[in-house]
């Protein structure tokens, strides 16, 4: 029989679902959307939707050509390739009265563009209907095309975030067909495309990283010039992912913070529950003050 950590107090908390937040669950429905907050039963659901008025959105489909170890989006062909999906999203944004924005997609390396072009479109609906709402991008490394790159960031998305998601080592183990350098290739290309959108990224911690690979993943991003980190605690989805080989104490994340601040990033969130969008509303913000 297969050993499991047993999960920690501080991570056992009740999904919220008062009525706010299953009108909006329908709104979904009716506009045909995906979002990563329902999709990987994200604990932080009701404090995002009905209390900061912020969701991440999943474009392009809900299949992904690739099969991340750690991901619970379903891997296949995918086939949606829909023009409509950019003004879904920005009605819904509307819709949901939404201060800050997530978009987010699937890895399309069916695509030649890597689904840059609708992307780059669904930035653009979002900030026609709704000029105040702040957009953060969270694109896979769009096969490592740095002209898809380009046709994202020529959109202004508020932040660019892209996930280096774990350590160096441990990236072969856990990402499928992204690889640690090209992430970080990724974040300082879009930082040279356009300096002043603030770049982003998160790890999961909790994998069997040590501390010192932690610290070496933040001098890394901060080489190349990334400005905000998340570090939140890896959660095993399903039986079929990677175990969790330890549940960081709320303490260690708070360590953690205190080094990475010290690093030069210019907002970190480090927490339990800390997923790469949360807060994220705040960052745009503390970022836009630099
Ligand atoms: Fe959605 Fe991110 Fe908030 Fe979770 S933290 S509910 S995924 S916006
Ligand atoms: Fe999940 Fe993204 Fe990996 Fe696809 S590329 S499996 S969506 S983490």
């Amino acid at each position: 029989k297969e050993e499991y950590l047993r999960k920690p107090e501080w991570l056992k908390i009740k999904l919220n679902t008062n009525e706010n937040y299953t009108g909006l669950k329908k709104l979904m429905r009716d506009h045909k959307l995906h979002t990563v907050c329902e999709e990987a039963k994200c604990p932080n659901i009701h404090e995002c939707w009905a209390v900061r008025r912020t969701a991440t959105f999943m474009i392009l489909g809900s299949v992904c050509t690739r099969a991340c170890r750690f991901c619970a989006v379903k891997t296949g062909l995918p086939t949606e390739l829909d023009w409509q999906e950019p003004e879904r999203v920005a009605e819904s944004v509307y819709l949901m009265n939404l201060k800050h924005v997530v978009i987010t997609a699937v890895a399309r390396d069916d695509l030649k563009d890597g689904g840059a072009a609708v992307f780059a479109e669904t930035v653009r609906a979002v900030r026609k209907k709704n000029p105040f709402t702040t957009i953060e991008v969270l694109p896979s490394d769009m096969g490592g095309v740095y002209e898809n790159l380009k046709t994202l960031m020529d959109a202004r998305p508020d932040i660019l975030n892209h996930n280096i998601e774990t350590v160096r080592r441990l990236t072969p183990r856990v990402r499928a067909r992204a690889t640690y350098e090209r992430s970080l290739e990724f974040l300082r290309r879009a930082k040279e495309m356009q300096p002043d959108i603030p770049t982003k990224s998160s790890i999961m911690i909790g994998l069997g990283e040590t501390k010192e690979e932690i610290i070496e993943a933040m001098d890394d991003l901060r080489a190349n010039y990334v400005d905000i980190m998340t570090i939140g605690q890896y959660l095993q989805p399903t039986k079929k992912h990677l175990k969790v080989q330890k549940y960081y104490h709320p303490d260690e994340f708070i360590e953690l913070k205190e080094i990475a601040l010290s690093k030069g990033f210019s907002h970190v969130e480090a927490g339990p529950l800390v997923r790469s969008s949360y807060h994220a509303d705040e960052q745009v913000n503390e970022a836009a003050k630099q």
